[in-house]
């Protein structure tokens, strides 16, 4: 049975689609949700399989006034209560799932280059890169789940930010159906361009909101040959980000640094992590590169990591000495699972040398609103480890929560660090931006999306 849509749409879109078109509700269910406990029916699927039903799609859209939402795998990350919701439709939507749009056009190491469809798996690609010495460096832990499409409207990152960046930082070039339906090509080949405004980062963490990405053209590094795991615990937060600070200012640029504070390293702890001295922080730094190179890399790291309040430094090399010095890692998820099996994960990001009044903040708002907090992983995340089924408790989250917000705000860091804003931070944006930015963004969501047509009441405030 369709949905809500106007007559004539659906034979319209039956007409231009055929078989490509999903109108049974069973099937239409299955592109009503993401990771989040969201859920909305879409009215139509299009299984869309070149960019010119894209286009068409769009445009049939647009003449109906009915929203288009580009949908890849839908894994968007859980935050607040459930996910953003990025890709959850809302009633009366047409969905255009990119799944079978996932061919790699081309790849060329040599000019540090790959040509993608937009449904192209994350880990596909991967996979496809490596014969070649070669990877593309967003790396979510998503990576086999989720689209480049997907990673560029989210504009994933990953462990491995840090030295290599964003998506955004790893693209040059794609090509976008806009809100009229036409297919507005940017970016170039070549590392350096300096054509005109830069159209290609822009729907880059747009959630969809200003075109549906068909194709990119991603920068691949080469791959490092060695990785090496460097482990620092401190008598103190305050201890671990002056370590933080010291090596962040060195040469040899770390790619994964990650961290734990004390609360988080007792439920690692308690749950079987081997060989972990007591302590109130941890960084746990990858150094990667050349054979030669890394070893160096390595050195460098653990140096700058010694200083007042180090109370162990671990190194390794081998794979089973990474895996006991990461099985702190490993084990905080499970762990924090009973302890709250409805957490809310946030991840927001302040400036290293504000980590120790973050994590004092973070204690205040725990200790008053009774909910335990704590922080750890590569994006910064804080885990609000409230359990539903205590009512205080559930009643104390949200504005616990908005006061977690205002104090990471209020330390110069940033709502999300990765994950996005989609549905649940939307409202929270205000606060993070002042009103010319934000109006300057409608301005640039009216001049790519006239009719407001593209996942509307995502990301940005509603006007
Ligand atoms: C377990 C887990 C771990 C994660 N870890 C990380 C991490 O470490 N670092 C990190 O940065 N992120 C992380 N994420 C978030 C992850 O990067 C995103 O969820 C993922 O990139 C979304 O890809 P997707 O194909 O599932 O897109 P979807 O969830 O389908 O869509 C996400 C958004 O992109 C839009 N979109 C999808 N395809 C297109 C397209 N072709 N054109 C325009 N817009 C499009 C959708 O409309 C939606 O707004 C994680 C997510 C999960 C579930």
């Amino acid at each position: 049975m369709p949905g809500t849509l106007p007559a004539p749409l659906p034979e319209i879109l039956h007409g231009t689609f055929g078989d490509a078109l999903l109108l049974d509700r069973a099937q239409r269910a299955v592109y009503g949700y993401d990771n989040s406990r969201r859920e909305a029916l879409p009215d139509a699927v299009v299984l869309t399989r070149e960019p010119a039903q894209v286009e068409a799609l769009v445009r049939v859209c647009r003449a109906a006034r009915v929203p288009a939402v580009a949908r890849g795998r839908a894994i968007s990350v859980i935050s607040v209560i459930s996910a953003t919701g990025a890709a959850v439709p809302a009633a009366g939507v047409v969905v255009a799932s990119f799944e079978r749009m996932a061919r790699i056009r081309h790849i060329a190491p040599g000019d540090r280059l790959a040509v993608v469809e937009a449904g192209e798996l994350d880990g596909d690609l991967q996979r496809a890169l490596a014969p070649h010495g070669a990877f593309w460096p967003p790396d979510p832990t998503s990576t086999n789940d989720s689209t480049i499409g997907g990673n560029l409207a989210s504009n994933a990152g990953g462990p491995r930010a840090v030295k290599y960046g964003t998506c955004r930082d790893n693209v040059l070039g794609l090509a976008a159906v806009t809100g009229t339906g036409e297919t507005v090509p940017c970016g170039a080949c070549t590392t350096k361009g300096r054509t005109g405004y830069d159209l290609t980062r822009l729907p880059v963490g747009f959630e969809d909101t200003l075109g549906l990405i068909v194709e990119a053209t991603l920068k691949p590094s080469p791959l490092p040959v060695r990785v090496l795991t460097v482990r620092a615990l401190y008598s103190d937060v305050h201890a671990a980000a002056g370590a933080a600070a010291r090596i962040m200012a060195q040469p040899a640029l770390p790619c994964a640094p990650e961290f734990m504070d004390g609360d988080a390293l007792d439920l690692a702890r308690a749950h079987g992590a081997p060989d972990l001295p007591q302590a109130a922080a941890l960084a746990l730094i990858e150094a990667d590169g050349s054979t030669e190179g890394v070893s160096a890399a390595a050195d460098a790291v653990a140096g700058a990591a010694r200083g007042p309040g180090l109370v162990d430094l671990a190194r390794a090399d081998d794979p089973a000495s990474v895996a006991r010095l990461c099985a702190v890692r490993k084990v905080l998820s499970p762990a924090l699972r009973p302890v709250a099996p409805k957490k809310i994960n946030e991840d927001l990001v302040v400036p290293v040398s504000r980590l120790p009044e973050r994590v004092e903040g973070l204690r205040g708002i725990a200790y008053a609103s009774g909910i335990p907090i704590v922080a750890f992983g590569h994006a910064g995340i804080g885990s609000l480890l409230y359990r539903p089924e205590d009512p205080a408790q559930t009643a104390a989250a949200p504005s616990a929560l908005s006061a977690v917000f205002d104090r990471v705000l209020a330390l110069e860091g940033t709502l999300s660090g990765e994950h996005g804003i989609g549905l649940d931070k939307r409202d929270f944006r205000p606060r993070a931006i002042d009103p010319p930015p934000l109006d300057a963004m409608h301005a640039i969501k009216r001049g790519f999306d006239t009719n407001g047509i593209l996942n509307p009441g995502k990301l940005l405030p509603l006007p």
